[in-house]
């Protein structure tokens, strides 16, 4: 078996063993596999593998990719949006996991309701506080959803968060349950249902599994080492 299809199907089992420990339907995660910096035909062996849903992070990478794929698969964008990015970025993907700030939701809103869109989205946490990250502080979050909601062209189904880097998968695990309580209690105090959790990537999604995740976000543990470093 080709190595691709060998790591979708290990990766898979995974997700399958963290589901039954705590008792989870199997199908209520999705494997969103992130093939940025890795070429269609990589893309490809995934597809003959079973795969149809793929993430991207940057706009210009998969405004070339995206094109030199059969049009029945399904594609995130998982990265930071630019502003000057959203208009090319709408029509490419079925859900943004990244929205990460307010302004950011307004234009998306604004260029949306020119090209007559209506984009399902998640809103980025950064539930531990780091300086140097993208994404709503959850304090800043509950302050503006009601702004959020407001926007009418954005279809709001769900959070996501990228925990820090740590050695251990187990050091995830604390901000996997920050990120669901807080869905709880948003859910809460604005009756509003965020069914989707995106959390978990090749380091720790078998725990993000096990603290509720419906989307995980694997590149690296199925297409192998990404040769240049990129930043998201
Ligand atoms: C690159 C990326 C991933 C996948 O990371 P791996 O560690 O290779 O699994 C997941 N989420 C986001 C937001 C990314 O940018």
């Amino acid at each position: 078996m080709a190595l691709i299809a060998e790591n979708l199907e290990r990766v898979r089992e995974q997700i399958a063993q963290a589901a039954a420990k705590v008792g989870r339907a199997v199908d209520e995660i999705e494997l969103v596999a992130i093939s940025k910096t890795h070429d269609a035909a990589k893309v490809r062996e995934a597809i003959e593998a079973g795969q149809t849903l793929f993430g991207e992070s940057r706009v210009q990478e998969a405004r070339v990719k995206i094109p030199e794929l059969p049009s029945n698969l399904r594609w995130h964008f998982v990265g930071h949006l630019q502003k000057n990015k959203i208009r090319h970025a709408l029509p490419l993907f079925e859900l943004t996991h990244s929205v990460d700030s307010l302004a950011l939701a307004q234009d998306i809103n604004r260029i949306a309701e020119e090209d007559g869109l209506h984009p399902r989205v998640l809103l980025e946490v950064n539930v531990a506080g780091e300086g140097s990250k993208f994404g709503f502080q959850p304090d800043k979050l509950r302050a503006e959803m009601e702004s959020l909601l407001a926007l009418p062209r954005l279809s709001i189904l769900g959070l996501m968060t990228i925990p820090p880097i740590a050695e251990e998968a187990e050091a995830s695990r604390k901000y996997f349950v920050q990120l669901r309580e807080l869905r709880a209690r948003v859910q809460t105090e604005f009756h509003v249902d965020l069914a989707q959790l995106s959390m978990g990537m090749t380091q720790d999604f078998a725990i993000a599994v096990e603290e509720g995740a419906t989307l995980v976000r694997v590149g690296t543990a199925i297409f192998g080492e990404r040769s240049k470093p990129r930043q998201e």
